[in-house]
C-alpha cells in the first residue's frame, strides 16, 4: 500500500512539474495585480524615506516570502539594510554685497553641523550664466568636493524647485559646502551661516534567492528599482490624464520590481535552477543608484554569470509588440544568448536604440559592469517618446500588460540556459567602460 500511495505521489510530483507550464504561472492576472499595488495611490509614489517606500518594502518581502525564496548571505530577513547620511538646514544666513538673500532663493548641499563662510574663505565662486547648459553645470558643481558659491541666472528661475527637491542626502559625506543662489549675477563680499541637522537615515533593497543545486556559488541576477519620485506639484508633470500629484511609477519601475517577482514565482516553481538565481529590488535608484551601489559590494563580481535589470517595460517598444531592447548589446554576448534561446518565439531583443542617451550607464546594471559582470538593462522605453516618464501620468491605466507579461516570459524563458548553467555570457571589458 505505501509503495503505490509513494508512486502515485511521485506521479503527481511528475504531473505537477510538467504540467506548470509558463502560460499558468506567468499571467496577465498575477501580473496585474501585482503591478497594480505597487503603483496604487496609497504607496505614495515610493520616494526614498518615506512611509510609502516601507510600504512598497513590505509588501515584496511578503511576495518573497509566499513564493518560498531564501535570504541572501544568511540574513535573518530579505531586508538589505544600510544607512546615509542626511542633512537637515535649521538655519541659514546668507548675505551677498551686503543684501541679505531670501532663503528661498539658495539651494545649499552640506553635511557639516556648522558652517561659516566668507570670501575670504577657502571657496570659489562660480556662475551658470544665460544659455549654459544649466543639468550639466549643476551636476558638476553638485559633485564637486570644495566649497563652491554658485551663481545661477535669473533666466533659470523655473528649475529652482526642481532643484530645491533633490533630497540632502548622500553616502559619502564630504566636509565642503556646495551652495546654488539663484538671481544674483555678482558676489564680492559675501557672508554664509548655516547650521544643520545631521542624522543617520536606513533605507534598505529587498533581496531573495534560490540556492543553485549544483553551482551555488555561481550567481544570475533578476533585479528592479521599486523607488521613484513621490509626490510632487501637479504642474512638475505635464498634465495629461492625471488629477493628482501622486508620481505613481507604474512604468518605473513599479514594471521591472513585478518583473522580478514574477520570475521568482516561476523559477521557484521550476525548481531546476543549477546555479543561484538572486532576485532583487533597490531602493534609492532615482536618488543616484545607492542601493545597488551597497548590493554590488556585498557579492564577489566573479561570481556573479549574468544580470538581468528590468527597467520600464510597461510601454510598447519603438518596434511595436513582442520586442525590447538590451542595453550594451555589443559589450558581451548575453544578447546573443537571450535571442538564440527564443529561436522560433516571435520575440525579439533589439540592441538599445539610443546610444547617445548612455542607459547603459544611467540604471543599477552599471555598477556590476564596471566590474566586469556582463550586466545588462531590458527595457522598452522609447526614450525619444515616451510622455508619461517621470510625469504624475505614469499610472496602471497607461501600461500594456498584455504585452508586459510576454516580455516577462520572454526573459523567464530566454535566461534558461544561462540559469541551467549551458551558457555562460561573455564578461564586459571594463577597461573599455566609459
Ligand atoms: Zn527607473
Amino acid at each position: 500500500m505505501k509503495k503505490i500511495i509513494l508512486s502515485i505521489f511521485v506521479l503527481s510530483q511528475c504531473f505537477n512539474v510538467q504540467g506548470q507550464s509558463i502560460d499558468k504561472i506567468i499571467t496577465k492576472k498575477e501580473v496585474t495585480r501585482i503591478e497594480k499595488i505597487l503603483s496604487a495611490d496609497d504607496m505614495q509614489g515610493r520616494r526614498t524615506f518615506t512611509p510609502g517606500i516601507d510600504k512598497a518594502s513590505n509588501f515584496i518581502e511578503s511576495e518573497f516570502k509566499q513564493i518560498g525564496l531564501q535570504t541572501f548571505n544568511g540574513a535573518t530577513n530579505y531586508r538589505q539594510e544600510f544607512s546615509m547620511t542626511a542633512s537637515k538646514a535649521v538655519s541659514s544666513k546668507i548675505t551677498i554685497d551686503g543684501r541679505e538673500i531670501n532663503n528661498n532663493q539658495v539651494v545649499t548641499f552640506s553635511y557639516l553641523p556648522q558652517v561659516s563662510l566668507t570670501e575670504k574663505s577657502d571657496i570659489s565662486v562660480v556662475k551658470i550664466n544665460k544659455g549654459d547648459n544649466i543639468g550639466q553645470k549643476f551636476n558638476e558643481y553638485y559633485k564637486s568636493p570644495k566649497n563652491l558659491l554658485v551663481l545661477v541666472d535669473p533666466s533659470f528661475e523655473k528649475v529652482l524647485p526642481n532643484i530645491q527637491h533633490i533630497d540632502r542626502i548622500t553616502a559619502n559625506p564630504g566636509n565642503n559646502t556646495v551652495m546654488f543662489v539663484f538671481g544674483t549675477t555678482e558676489a564680492t563680499t559675501f557672508s554664509v551661516e548655516l547650521t544643520n541637522t545631521i542624522s543617520k537615515k536606513t533605507l534598505n533593497n529587498v533581496v531573495g534567492i534560490l540556492t543553485g543545486k549544483t553551482k551555488p556559488n555561481e550567481y544570475v541576477i533578476f533585479s528592479g528599482h521599486y523607488d521613484h519620485l513621490g509626490v510632487g506639484s501637479p504642474e512638475e508633470g505635464a498634465p495629461h490624464t492625471a488629477t493628482d500629484s501622486i508620481y505613481n511609477g507604474a512604468n518605473d519601475d513599479a514594471a521591472g520590481t513585478t518583473a522580478v517577482i514574477m520570475l521568482a514565482k516561476y523559477f521557484k516553481k521550476q525548481n531546476n535552477n543549477e546555479r543561484t538565481i538572486i532576485f532583487t529590488t533597490f531602493v534609492g535608484e532615482e536618488l543616484g543608484g545607492y542601493g545597488a551601489k551597497y548590493f554590488s559590494k556585498q557579492l564577489v563580481p566573479e561570481q556573479v554569470i549574468a544580470m538581468f535589470n528590468i527597467e520600464m517595460i510597461g510601454t510598447e517598444s519603438k518596434w511595436g509588440k513582442n520586442s525590447a531592447y538590451i542595453t550594451g548589446f555589443e559589450k558581451s554576448n548575453m544578447g546573443q544568448i537571450l535571442q538564440t534561446n527564443l529561436t522560433g518565439t516571435n520575440f525579439t531583443f533589439y540592441p538599445d536604440p539610443y546610444p547617445d542617451q548612455q542607459l547603459f550607464y544611467r540604471s543599477d546594471n552599471a555598477t556590476l559592469a564596471r566590474l566586469g559582470v556582463p550586466a545588462h538593462t531590458i527595457s522598452t522605453s522609447k526614450m525619444d517618446n515616451e510622455p508619461y516618464y517621470h510625469t504624475a501620468d505614469d499610472e496602471f491605466e497607461t501600461l500594456d500588460i498584455d504585452n508586459m507579461t510576454q516580455i516577462i516570459k520572454s526573459i523567464a524563458l530566454s535566461s534558461s540556459s544561462i540559469i541551467s548553467g549551458k551558457d555562460t555570457p561573455t564578461r564586459v571589458d571594463s577597461t573599455q567602460l566609459k
